[in-house]
């Protein structure tokens, strides 16, 4: 079956962050990828052109024309511009319209550990336009503290933002990490995830995991668009199973970090840590895994 999925995400010269955490993985699961590049950065150094919110819109246009609007999944992900936010939420609404069962995959990007790293002003037009537009979520625990006004300092408090998520719009919310304490040690991260679905018989069910992955101590860029990208794609194959769809990004996730940690590791040398761009994400290498992961997360059900 074809599946046609439209990533609107940052382009970036080197490494995999944002649009080439999801165009280089995703066509493995034999989508037909078609992507806008609106953004270009290389690790902290940013250079390039944003994509503003009119030339958006012309890509858009040309699309119009071309008549191929009919896209069964859309991703979004950074961006740094209310005017831009805007603009995609307009374009999703008119792509809702011509494929009502066209799935929103929305990465609320917006901060971590406490620090926002987009414009304030971003918060409200997430809140208010974007978040009730999507059908999948992926905050990190800052993110859905954000959106929710509440803190999480207990697994009863992550379920409670999960579900005042879901009443803003999307059926299925995942909490990518957060800080709470897992019962494994603190060499695990916890992740969270919960999903409506309707029965054939009307009734709604409500399916709500919990997931402790191993840590690496280093920081990565690009993981969470990855999380985002793989998610899609194993909730697509499925849709009605969010603790598969979970096991296998996150397994995904896990193959991918312990290539790029072990590569990282060699090259900076004993005692040595390693460069940001020593730790560009090993996705080529990591193919095989990312087709057919090893399953290597269990989720429990809660
Ligand atoms: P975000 O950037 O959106 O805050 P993260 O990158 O922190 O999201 O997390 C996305 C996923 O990437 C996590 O669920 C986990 O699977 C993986 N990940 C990121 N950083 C690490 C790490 N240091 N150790 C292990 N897994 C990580
Ligand atoms: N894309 C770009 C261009 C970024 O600069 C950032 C973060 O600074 C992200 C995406 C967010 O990535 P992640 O969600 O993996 O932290
Ligand atoms: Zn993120």
């Amino acid at each position: 079956m074809e599946c046609r999925v439209l990533s609107i995400q940052s382009h970036v010269v080197r490494g995999y962050v944002g649009n080439k955490s999801a165009t280089f993985p995703l066509p493995f699961f034999k989508k037909n990828m078609l992507s806008f590049y609106f953004l270009s950065l290389c690790y902290a150094h940013w250079k390039g052109q944003v994509l503003t919110a009119e030339e958006l819109n012309v890509l858009y246009e040309g699309i119009k024309l071309n008549k191929v609007t009919h896209y069964d999944y859309i991703l979004t992900g950074y961006s740094r511009d209310t005017s831009f936010l805007e603009m995609v939420v307009d374009i999703i609404q008119e792509l809702k319209k011509v494929n009502p069962s066209l799935v929103y995959v929305c990465d609320p990007v917006m901060g971590d550990h406490g620090a926002m790293y987009v414009p304030e002003n971003l918060l409200p037009v997430y809140k208010d336009k974007v978040v009730p537009l999507a059908d999948i979520l992926t905050p990190n625990q800052f993110e859905a503290e954000l959106l929710t006004g509440r803190k999480i300092n207990t697994e009863e408090d992550a379920i409670e933002v999960m579900d005042l998520l879901h009443k803003m719009g999307p059926e299925t919310v995942v909490l990518t990490s957060t800080d709470l304490p897992s019962k494994n040690g603190d060499q695990f991260l916890v992740a969270l995830g919960s999903q409506k679905t309707k029965k054939p018989d009307g009734t709604n069910t409500n399916q709500k995991i919990c997931m402790d992955i191993p840590k690496v101590d280093a920081v990565f860029v690009g993981t969470g668009d990855l999380f985002a990208a793989m998610l899609l794609a194993w909730t697509h194959h499925h849709p009605k199973d969010l603790k598969a769809a979970c096991e296998k990004t996150v397994s995904v996730m896990h193959h991918v970090i312990k290539r790029t940690i072990t590569y990282a590791n060699e090259v900076a040398g004993p005692g040595n840590r390693p460069s940001p761009a020593q730790l560009e994400l090993r996705m080529v290498q990591s193919k095989a895994d990312i087709e057919n992961p090893t399953i290597v997360v269990q989720a429990k059900v809660l």
